[in-house]
C-alpha cells in the first residue's frame, strides 16, 4: 500500500461524534470487533483522480482503527491499456465505443502480468471496478472471498464490454453496486451501498472565509459576481462544454462568472484532449475561468465550492457523483442532471434542481442566481439530506457488514 498517500488523512473516528453521534461510533467498533485482524485488501488502478480513489484514501484508515487489517494497491498499466479501460468504462456507461479484438488483447495482456505481479494476501479481497477484473483468476490459488466492487452505472452496458467482464464478474462471490437501477442480472449475491463524503476530510472540513480568499487569489477570481462552479475532471462524460454553452445563455441577462475546475487521472489518457477542447470552446472570455488543479488539491476544491454560488454538475453519465455530496454537504444549491446516482442525492426542488438538457440547465441556474432565498433553502435541505445519507460514517458501517455478510454466509451473527 502506498502510505504517503493515505498517511495524513488519519482522522480518529471518535471525531466525527460531534457530527453522528456517540451511538453511531459505538455500533461501528461493535461491528469492528468482529471482523478484528481480518485481512481486506482494496484494489483500484489509481491513487488519486476520481471518486474511487477519494473514497479509499478515507475509508482504509478508518477501518484500519476499527481492527481490520485493511489495505490498498493498484494494479500497473501503460496509456495502451488505460486507453482501453476509458474506452470499457464508456461503453459500460453506454456511449458508443468500437471495442476491437487488439484492445480485449491488449486488456488481457496487461491483467495477466497483473496477475503475476500484484502481491495478493488477504482474507478478503475488494477489488473495484474494471480495471484489475481478472485478478479473479488467481481466486483458485488464493481461496478466501472475492467481492467486485462496481462503481459504474451498467445497467445499459455496450453488450460486447460487459459479455466480455461479465466472464470474470461471475467469478466473484459478491458484488456491489451504488444503487439497484445500475446492476445486472448476476449468478451471485448482489449488495447496494451508496459512496460517501467525509465531512473532515480536507475537501470537505469547514475552512476559514481568510482560506477560501486566498484559494480566490491564487486562481485569480474575483468573488465580486456571483460564481458558477462545476469540479470534474476532463471528460467528456462530465459535459463540460454543455456547462459553457449554458452558462453562455444565462450570462445574457445575469452577470455572472463560471468556474470548471478539475484535474486528469492518471488512468483517464483521454482527459488532456478534452482540457485542450473546453480552452478552446471558452475562448478568450474573461469570465469563463479553466482552472487545472493538480491532485491532492483539496483545500482548494473545498474553498472553490465555498465560494461557489451555486454547484452545477452536468455530466452526461455518471457513477455516483461524489461531487454533489460534497456541494450539498456545504449547503450549495445545485444544478445537475438527473443521471446516474445524481437523482439520489438531489431530490428535484427540495434539495437541488435536476435537468435534463443545456436548455434545462440554464433555466434552473438563472431560477437560482435570481432567487437567493430559495437557493438558500435548498443548500439547507441539501446538507441535511448528506448528513443522513451519505455521510462516510454510515458507508464504513455498509461495509463492515458486507465482510461480515462474505466472510459468514451462513451463519448468523450474534452482534
Ligand atoms: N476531484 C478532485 N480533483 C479534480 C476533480 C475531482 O479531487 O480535479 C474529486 C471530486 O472532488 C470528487 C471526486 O474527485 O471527490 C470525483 O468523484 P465523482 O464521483 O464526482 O466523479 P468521478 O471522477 O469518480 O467520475
Amino acid at each position: 500500500m502506498n502510505d504517503t498517500v493515505i498517511s495524513h488523512y488519519k482522522t480518529r473516528l471518535e471525531e466525527y461524534q460531534p457530527i453522528v453521534g456517540s451511538n453511531i461510533i459505538d455500533e461501528l467498533k461493535l461491528l469492528g470487533s468482529h471482523l478484528a485482524g481480518r485481512k481486506v485488501q482494496n484494489i483500484n488502478s489509481t491513487f488519486s483522480g476520481g471518486g474511487v480513489a477519494e473514497i479509499l484514501a478515507r475509508i482504509v484508515p478508518l477501518l484500519q482503527q476499527l481492527g481490520i487489517d485493511a489495505t490498498w494497491d493498484v494494479i500497473q498499466g501503460d496509456d495502451a491499456f488505460f486507453n482501453v479501460t476509458k474506452k470499457f468504462h464508456n461503453a459500460l456507461h453506454g456511449r458508443d465505443e468500437s471495442i476491437t479484438t487488439d484492445d480485449l488483447d491488449i486488456f488481457m495482456e496487461t491483467s495477466r502480468r497483473n496477475n503475476e505481479s500484484t502481491a495478493l494476501d488477504a482474507d478478503i479481497f475488494y477489488i473495484h471496478d474494471p480495471q484489475p477484473i481478472m485478478l479473479i483468476e488467481r481466486k483458485k490459488s488464493l481461496g478466501g472471498k472475492w467481492i467486485w466492487r462496481c462503481h459504474v452505472d451498467v445497467s445499459h452496458p455496450d453488450k460486447v464490454v460487459w459479455k466480455f467482464l461479465r466472464k470474470y464478474v461471475v467469478g466473484y462471490d459478491a458484488t456491489v453496486f451504488s444503487s439497484p437501477e445500475f446492476s445486472q442480472q448476476l449468478p451471485s449475491r448482489q449488495y447496494m451501498i451508496s459512496p460517501s463524503i467525509d465531512p473532515l476530510s480536507d475537501k470537505n472540513r469547514e475552512i476559514s472565509q481568510s482560506v477560501i480568499q486566498s484559494v480566490l487569489d491564487k486562481y485569480g477570481l474575483d468573488n465580486g459576481k456571483p460564481m458558477v462552479v462545476q469540479i470534474s475532471r476532463f471528460d467528456y462524460l462530465k459535459d463540460p462544454l454543455g456547462v459553457i454553452q449554458a452558462f453562455r445563455m444565462v450570462r445574457k441577462g445575469i452577470d455572472c462568472q463560471l468556474v470548471l475546475a478539475g484535474g486528469t487521472a492518471t488512468d483517464d489518457p483521454e482527459s488532456t484532449q478534452v482540457l485542450e477542447e473546453v480552452r478552446e470552446n471558452a475562448g478568450n472570455d474573461p469570465d469563463i475561468k479553466i482552472l487545472p488543479i493538480p491532485p491532492g488539491s483539496d483545500l482548494e476544491i473545498n474553498a472553490l465550492q465555498r465560494a461557489a454560488t451555486v454547484v452545477f454538475q452536468k455530466s452526461l453519465k455518471e457513477g455516483f457523483g461524489l461531487t454533489i455530496s460534497e456541494a450539498l454537504w456545504k449547503s450549495k444549491p445545485v444544478v445537475a442532471t438527473a443521471v446516474g446516482g445524481i437523482p439520489q442525492q438531489v431530490r428535484n426542488k427540495v434539495t437541488g434542481l435536476l435537468c435534463h438538457s443545456v436548455d434545462g440547465a440554464a433555466y434552473a441556474l438563472k431560477q437560482l442566481l435570481s432567487n437567493p432565498d430559495y437557493a438558500a433553502w435548498l443548500g439547507k435541505n441539501g446538507h441535511e439530506h448528506v448528513k443522513q445519507n451519505f455521510l462516510i460514517t454510515r458507508h464504513v458501517k455498509e461495509y463492515l457488514l458486507l465482510f461480515l455478510a462474505v466472510d459468514n454466509p451462513s451463519e448468523i451473527i450474534n452482534l
